[in-house]
């Protein structure tokens, strides 16, 4: 029987634009043993050194157990905002830790962004396919996304600035850009430094803000790190980049589960950050912060890093292997980092209608279509190699294989 919800006609047009995502829709197979799942991008867990972790956590709470359960600042722990400069640092990101805004993940940075800046109707430009996170956000603020276009080598500066124009030239108000530039969530693409600075400077001349939403930076598989577009735009007597909000997280590079991420803004958008941290969770969690400290402190968090690379470039190369063996006639750009491989079938399959056959096979992925604004991605499917072994990979692209066999002409 179909649930009726008898407040659905008192809901605000913001609750009308909250909608299930693929994504969401597969959790459910994620515990099925006998499916599969190149799906959700769930990260590698299983080499953290969570005994130690309890150790340093049960020191922690004894010597400052009254801290840790008790409220704490909006804008997030002053230490923790040092520490994350350290980790930043690496790919070139700097700022004065009065300029860091620690949040519950970096998806909350992304609502708190579209809260200050969107207006129903306001566009945001983002590159398509994009992460579904991000459409989940700007869709519930009412935003209208325009898709922003990528090849091999990240969005294209050319086509973004034709598009600025043409917006400019229907009165359109463009907030800001939303970019991914590293190992792209799903595309699996990275912007080459070149396009960086381009795609700054188009930016700057039409006065739109750079959201830089960069969670898989660290994980390169052969160690590569990219300069961050914050890095190109920053301004040392400032202390900030005046035209880029930069947001990144713990969640790839140590564990989700402390919903721990981070926001780098200009001073007059720090202010707003912070009022929403109040308004929208008061302060964010003290004992994960907390625990983040302890463990910044006391473990080797570059190394666990360099695992985590070997673990996903290993993961990596299962699948590619598996997908040139079995699945030739299908055709993708192979990431150099990350967790996604986005593969296009042949047009004339569609994703979304051999889902269920794949399932019935055992395998699961997402199908393209839940990464667009705008409907389109059908011939597409993002698959993730974070989370199963190099054999599951193996055996889930072979089952894969045996449903789009059937329907290759
Ligand atoms: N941005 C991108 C591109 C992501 O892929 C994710 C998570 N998959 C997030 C943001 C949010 O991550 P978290 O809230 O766990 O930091």
């Amino acid at each position: 029987m179909t649930f009726l919800d008898p407040w659905r006609y008192k809901y605000a047009d913001r609750a009308n634009a909250l909608v299930a995502s693929e994504i969401r829709a597969l959790f459910a197979t994620a515990s099925n043993p006998d499916i599969i799942s190149l799906a959700g991008g769930m990260p590698h867990l299983a080499g953290m050194p969570f005994a130690q972790m309890a150790d340093v956590l049960r020191d922690v709470m004894i010597e400052n157990g009254e801290e840790m359960w008790q409220y704490g600042s909006a804008q997030g722990n002053p230490e923790l905002r040092k520490l994350i400069l350290q980790i930043t640092e690496i790919e070139g990101t700097t700022a004065d830790p009065d300029n860091v805004v620690i949040t519950s993940g970096s998806q909350q940075a992304l609502d708190y962004i579209t809260r200050i800046f969107i207006n129903p109707g306001d566009v945001i430009i983002a590159e398509a396919p994009n992460y579904v996170g991000a459409l989940g956000v700007f869709r519930s603020y009412q935003a209208d996304v325009q898709n922003a276009q990528m090849d091999e080598n990240g969005l294209i500066p050319e086509k973004l600035e034709v598009q600025l124009k043409k917006l400019d030239q229907i009165g359109k108000r463009v907030k800001f850009l939303y970019t991914v530039p590293n190992f792209h969530n799903p595309a699996g693409v990275t912007m080459s430094v070149e396009r960086r600075k381009q795609v700054l400077d188009i930016c700057k001349k039409y006065e739109i803000l750079l959201v830089e939403d960069n969670p898989y930076g660290l994980l390169s598989f052969d160690g590569t790190i990219h300069p961050s577009i914050y890095s190109l735009d920053y301004d040392a007597s400032l202390g900030y980049a005046p035209n880029v909000v930069y947001m990144g997280s713990f969640s790839k590079i140590i564990a989700p589960g402390f919903r721990v991420g981070w926001m780098i803004v200009p001073d007059g958008i720090k202010e707003k950050a912070v009022l929403s941290s109040e308004s929208a969770i008061l302060c964010p969690s003290n004992a994960s912060q907390m625990t983040l400290i302890a463990y910044l402190k006391n473990f080797d968090w570059k190394e666990q890093i360099r695992e985590f690379r070997s673990v996903y470039k290993e993961r990596h190369a299962a699948m590619v292997d598996a997908i040139n063996e079995y699945l030739p006639y299908c055709t993708y750009n192979d990431p150099t980092g990350g967790f996604y491989i986005w593969l296009k079938v042949p047009d004339d399959i569609n994703t979304k209608s051999i889902q269920e056959e794949c399932l019935n096979a055992g395998v699961s992925f997402v199908p393209g279509r839940g990464f667009y604004a705008t409907g389109e991605g059908d011939e597409y499917m993002r698959l993730s190699f974070c989370f199963p072994t190099p054999e599951h990979i193996r055996e889930g692209i072979k089952r894969l294989a045996s449903v789009i066999d059937k329907k290759v002409k």
